[in-house]
């Protein structure tokens, strides 16, 4: 359910407001937009007097929201959430590109990579230490190892980092990682959801490749009933009938979601074609149809990639599509 406030109505009313809904053994979720505030009510709503609520003098409307997910609601945050990690935002109307290797293989190739997507405008640096592999007998990735690179070129680059997190038991690795994300295989973990939402941590979530787009925001709802609202939806493909790409790339995800939650929607044109050559048009039209940034894996020699080498794009080939990016965003303005 929510309450919006009259324009004007002063912070001890709405303090007052909150205290007596907070009596009602509900959570209260102030959002204050740029001319409303509007009140959200999480709980057991049904015992909510909505007359009562709308007939007080500060309350101009009072709305039941029926999508099941409530916390990740557009309607409960009618403002963009903007993920906010040192200097670097995400959401809002920021262009976020996050971009490295699928895995990490070796200081050497992570410090590569790392320099040169920073110089050509990443603004996120990714790296798989604990990697999802269909067979077991493919390399699964550096692990613990791993991030301690995935650190190091942190430090040397002044990115912050984002990589997979498997198992809720490896967290305490993850303590210096600035953005944990949950692969595709793992969007509907709810035990490491539930986790998740414990620690406060910006969350990438991705969309599981047979996923509908209420589940993948049931998922992030998982986390936000913990109490993490940093979360950063992305669109990876999904399965259909077709087996020229990797998977089908759902664009149309993009606006959908853009006007079901306010969380930022990114787009991952590698793991969504699985062809470098597709990863440009996908990147660029990603940006076009309104996402907050993209993630592209970008390998130094990616013919002898440990791992997705045929989707990996060379710094060079980046380069140009982080400048196209850059345009087409620049164009939307
Ligand atoms: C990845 O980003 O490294 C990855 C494994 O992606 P996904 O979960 O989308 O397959
Ligand atoms: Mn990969």
């Amino acid at each position: 359910m929510i309450a919006v406030l009259k324009p004007g109505v002063t912070d001890r009313q709405i303090e007052s407001l909150k205290q007596w809904l907070e009596g009602q053994n509900l959570d209260v979720h102030v959002s204050k937009g740029k001319y409303q505030t509007v009140i959200g009510l999480i709980g057991d709503t049904d015992k909510v007097d909505a007359e009562l609520l709308e007939s007080l003098e500060m309350v101009e409307s009072v709305k039941r929201i029926t999508e099941p997910f409530k916390s990740a609601n557009r309607k409960f945050h009618p403002d963009d959430t903007v993920i906010k990690i040192g200097n670097t935002e995400i959401g809002g109307d920021a262009l976020t590109v996050i971009a490295g290797p699928c895995s990490i293989e070796s200081e050497e190739q992570l410090t590569e990579i790392a320099r040169k997507v920073k110089n050509s405008g990443a603004t996120v640096l990714r790296g798989g230490a604990f990697k999802p592999r269909t067979s077991p007998y493919d390399f699964q990735g550096l692990k613990g190892e791993g991030i301690r690179i995935l650190l190091e070129a942190k430090k040397a680059t002044g990115l912050p980092v984002v990589t997979e997190i498997m198992n809720v038991n490896h967290i305490d690795l993850f303590s210096e990682v600035d953005i944990l994300q949950v692969g595709a295989r793992n969007m509907q973990n709810f035990e490491l959801l539930k986790e998740l939402g414990r620690c406060g941590k910006p969350i990438l979530l991705k969309r599981g490749m047979a996923a509908t787009l209420k589940e993948l925001l049931m998922s992030a709802e998982y986390i936000m009933a913990g109490g993490n609202n940093n979360i950063i939806l992305c669109e990876r493909g999904i399965r259909s009938f077709d087996s020229y790409t990797r998977n089908v790339l759902d664009l149309s995800a993009v606006p959908v979601l853009k006007e079901l939650t306010h969380l930022p929607v990114i787009v991952d044109p590698s793991h969504a074609t699985g062809i470098s050559r597709l990863v440009e048009p996908m990147a660029v039209a990603a940006v076009a149809c309104g996402a907050s940034g993209v993630m592209i894996e970008v390998h130094n020699n990616p013919s002898c990639a440990l791992c997705d080498g045929a989707q990996s794009v060379t710094p060079e080939q980046f380069d140009k599509i982080a400048e196209k990016m850059r345009k087409v965003k620049e164009a939307l303005k």
